[in-house]
């Protein structure tokens, strides 16, 4: 039983940065504002998310680190559906099957916090902690009781890369909340909350962007601008503060020169809004990817996106072979399968010719825009 945990948790929890994209996410599902990363030799050794989210209550710790699909995992059938609900439920207990676990945690309105460890398929009993409202997990020897698993890891800086750039993903995706990323003891990103309204997905329809003009031509009139010019005018469609804090924290993420050469992507059209910046070839930067994009809040890799933001720059530039972009897909959720696999970035759009041509020539007007 424990190794069949261990082999189902695996699916789960590839590496650190699995887990640390797992607790991010219950972090902002709880309500968080503010949160904070410690890692230890990649987060291998040692990983802690603490935020001030809702908390959880004293009665609800241990079922928060139960597998609730133990009994589903008898039949093929249930795998399937275990798959198909993407794995709900499974983060916390896949931690504790393949890691030791600290849970503690404090509600409004209780006196002290709680807390409660799993290791190897036991748990504690829940004693008084201290902790201040919200919740912090803390994982410990990742795969310590799988060692052949544990070989699969990478050196200590290449899994704190990976922790890293999953840090990244999430902080872009929400600028109305604080973060912070320790790595051995010294303080890598501290990211200030923006003062918009708590989440910026899903927009509210009609609201921000309102009043735009019909679809075509939206960025076709448009000079080039850059971040630095952005301040005033900025990215459209969304309004006042909260665009004003996306790109504070594009900013401070992917820095300055990002924004100085790059343009505004805008368009909408119906129910599907894009919006954000994309960068020109004047903008020199690393070589690391700097390509995100996000369909209705979420990190996604989808390979429809990235050929259509990759043939525009084809088209209109002709030489960009690794466009630097941050980009924003806002849709109906229920067009978009975001669940197709936890762990993985993948998404499945119901008409993805359609999204192709959209996202094509959104990129294609606002690229065009900087050719005078
Ligand atoms: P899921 O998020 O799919 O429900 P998890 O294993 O990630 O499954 O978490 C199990 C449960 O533990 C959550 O449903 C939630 O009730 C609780 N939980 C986990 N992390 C937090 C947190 N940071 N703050 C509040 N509750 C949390
Ligand atoms: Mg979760």
């Amino acid at each position: 039983d424990l190794l069949i945990n261990q082999i189902a948790a695996g699916e789960v929890i590839e590496r650190p940065a699995s887990a640390l994209k797992e607790l991010l996410e219950n972090s902002l599902d709880a309500g968080a504002t503010d949160i904070a990363v410690q890692l230890e030799g990649g987060g291998i050794k040692r990983l802690v998310v603490r935020d001030n989210g809702g908390g959880i209550a004293r009665e609800q710790l241990p079922l928060a680190l139960m597998r609730h699909a133990t009994s589903k995992i008898a039949s093929l059938d249930d795998l399937q559906r275990v798959a198909s609900m993407g794995f709900r439920g499974e983060a916390l207990a896949s931690m504790a099957a393949v890691a030791q676990v600290t849970l503690t945690s404090r509600n409004a309105d209780v006196a002290h916090a709680w807390k409660i460890e799993a290791a190897d398929g036991t748990q504690s009993d829940v004693t008084p902690a201290a902790h201040p409202q919200g919740t912090s997990v803390e994982m410990r020897e990742l795969y310590f009781n799988t060692p052949a698993r544990r070989k699969f890891l990478k050196s200590e800086s290449t899994e704190f890369a990976w922790c890293e750039e999953t840090f990244k993903r999430i902080a872009l995706s929400r600028p109305d909340v604080a973060f912070s990323l320790q790595h051995n003891g010294k303080m890598v990103w501290q990211l200030a909350a923006s003062k918009s309204t708590p989440s910026p997905y899903p927009l509210p329809e009609g609201e921000g962007f309102g009043g735009l003009p019909s679809p075509s031509g939206i960025t076709s009139d448009l000079p080039a601008r850059g971040l630095s010019r952005l301040a005033s005018s900025s990215i459209r469609g969304i309004e006042g503060e909260e665009k004003h804090s996306l790109q504070q924290r594009i900013t401070a993420i992917l820095g300055p020169e990002f924004g100085q050469h790059a343009v505004n992507v805008e368009r909408q059209i119906g129910p599907l809004h894009l919006y954000g910046i994309a960068a020109l070839p004047a903008y020199s930067r690393s070589t690391r990817d700097e390509q995100y994009f996000f369909v209705n809040g979420r990190f996604v890799r989808d390979k429809v996106l990235m050929h259509a933001v990759r043939q525009a720059y084809q088209d209109i530039l002709h030489h960009q072979r690794h466009p630097a972009f941050v980009l924003f897909l806002d849709m109906p959720p229920e067009q978009v399968d975001v669940n197709v696999h936890p762990a993985k970035s993948e998404v499945r759009f119901r008409e993805s010719q359609g999204i192709h041509q959209f996202v094509f020539h959104a990129l294609q007007d606002a690229l065009s825009a900087t050719m005078g």
